[in-house]
């Protein structure tokens, strides 16, 4: 009996001590998988703080570029080291082309330094390196007056309505250009006299900070009259000027001299006629020049094609020698210049009469 009850009792104590190992191998199975658990909650607990985290930046970067969209702003970072004068701006407002160059920025500028802001005011962008240099070029979608601030290491583009900065905002045209030179006398060619007489004229405007021109070319180039026309009409200019000078062949052409003024004769404000009219008398009077009167200048692409009150002045004949020796004369072009920006400022101040 007793024997028996022993078996049994080992029996039991065997059944007990297995039990026991597998509760103990259970248990360790447990206890790791309570660390997997923790270190799952731990890993769960920084993914969900990256996550908040990049939550808040977003929101961050999401204000900083609305508010960049509602100022029409861009802003680019500079490179510490690089002198902000040196920093070059260049602007093509026939092709709406702007280009900002940065000396010395690294070839991998554009990597870490990502250009924010609003794409609103333009068509086409691109962001370069050459040289060490880096390029960013925009082509816009209309023409803006570029005003740039340097801050706290960022260069920020404000593009902002000429109208809105400016008293009047004005289109110059000097005649012809390139290829086409225009009238001819002798080896005279009148492009190059319209455009002297437009850069005199430009010095003039650049003095007076309550107007802005635009000039429809600057150099010996030839933009189409289309481009012309049309940088007056984008710009809703408060007046269009294309500046000329005449020419006569035949038996009489060296005795023809003075000056005369086309305009837009249909149009029906005849603002064209009122701006014309204060040119012709203005430049007569200032250059005692004989007054040839106004012309219907309906026919001519520049002119019927204007939104804006456009004037066409014929300041002088090459064909006549008193005024091809004027006309070649530095001088007597700054009198020119200077009579038709006096035109200009009388027309802009009658809008206000
Ligand atoms: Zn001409």
């Amino acid at each position: 009996m007793e024997k028996r009850v022993m078996k049994i009792f080992s029996v039991i104590l065997g059944g007990i001590m297995v039990l026991c190992a597998v509760l103990l191998v259970g248990i360790e199975d447990i206890h790791s998988k309570s660390e997997v658990l923790a270190k799952e909650m731990h890993d769960a607990k920084q993914y969900k703080e990256t996550i908040a985290n990049r939550m808040q930046d977003e929101i961050a970067n999401a204000e900083e570029l609305k508010s960049f969209a509602d100022k029409g702003q861009i802003r680019i970072a500079i490179p510490s080291g690089v002198n902000t004068e040196k920093i070059q701006f260049n602007e093509d407002v026939m092709t709406r082309f702007y280009q900002i160059v940065i000396p010395n920025a690294g070839e991998n500028y554009f990597d870490s330094n990502p250009i924010m802001g609003s794409v609103g005011n333009i068509d086409d962008f691109s962001a370069y390196t050459d040289d060490g240099a880096a390029f960013f070029e925009i082509t816009l979608n209309g023409i803006y007056d570029t005003k740039t601030t340097v801050e706290n290491g960022f260069l920020y583009l404000d593009f902002r309505n000429p109208h809105d900065v400016y008293d009047s905002v004005i289109v110059i045209d000097a005649g012809h250009g390139g290829r086409d030179v225009g009238a001819v006398e002798g080896n005279v060619y009148e492009k190059n006299i319209d455009l002297d007489i437009v850069k005199q004229l430009k010095a003039i405007i650049d003095a007076d900070p309550s107007m802005k021109a635009y000039y429809t070319r600057l150099g010996d180039t030839n933009p189409s009259l289309e481009e012309r026309v049309k940088l007056a009409n984008d710009v809703n200019a408060d007046v269009f000027l294309s500046v000329h000078n005449n020419s006569l062949s035949g038996f009489d052409a060296r005795k023809t001299s003075g000056t005369q003024v086309l305009y837009y004769a249909n149009d029906a404000t005849q603002l064209s006629e009122r701006f014309a009219t204060i040119c012709l008398d203005t430049l007569c009077a200032q250059l005692e020049s004989t007054n040839r009167g106004l012309v219907n200048g309906n026919d001519i692409y520049i002119i019927h094609n204007s939104k804006s009150p456009v004037a066409l002045v014929e300041i002088g004949f090459l064909s006549n020698p008193d005024d091809l020796k004027k006309l070649q004369d530095s001088g007597y072009q700054r009198r020119c210049a200077q009579a038709l920006y006096d035109s200009v400022k009388e027309m802009i101040n009658s809008f206000k009469e």
